[in-house]
């Protein structure tokens, strides 16, 4: 499969490691790194290494490897952040290339029911390479 578009798109620039983010999954198909503005610590992004416009756009096999990954970094953000409650939603009007949030949720961080896309965390640079470290290190821990 092809894993770029013909179009200008951010993440599969990412995918070709022309745009550095913290990673903190990657395999053949799969590709996931901090948000650069996290919505919470731990705000991650998963999407296809393929550029596909939507998640539904992905054959129904990788749409379920998709949200496999997406239930282990769950899983992985629940322990590294000590919460059981992670958001995730496929969003897709802010960078055209299929994708899932995964977003950290606490009780009194601020947003509501679902994340509000004006609060935003400032994470110096260190932080954000600590935390894409102790979610590794996790998904090593526990792997799925
Ligand atoms: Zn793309």
């Amino acid at each position: 499969m092809p894993a770029s578009s013909p179009l200008p798109c951010v993440f599969c620039d990412i995918v070709r490691g022309e745009n550095p983010h913290e990673i903190i999954y990657e395999d053949s198909e799969f590709l996931g790194f901090l948000d650069k503005y996290p919505l919470n610590a731990g705000h991650t992004q998963l999407i296809p290494k393929h550029h596909y416009r939507w998640v539904w756009d992905m054959d129904k096999a990788d749409l379920g490897f998709l949200f496999m990954k997406v239930q282990r970094i769950a899983k992985a953000l629940q322990n590294v952040f000590e919460t059981d409650w992670i958001i995730a939603d496929t969003g897709g009007i802010g960078v055209p290339h299929a994708h899932v949030h995964l977003v950290p949720r606490f009780e009194d961080d601020g947003h509501g029911e679902l994340p509000d896309p004006k609060i935003l965390r400032e994470i110096p640079e260190s932080e954000m390479v600590e935390i894409a470290r102790k979610i590794r290190a996790e998904l090593e821990r526990a792997p799925g």
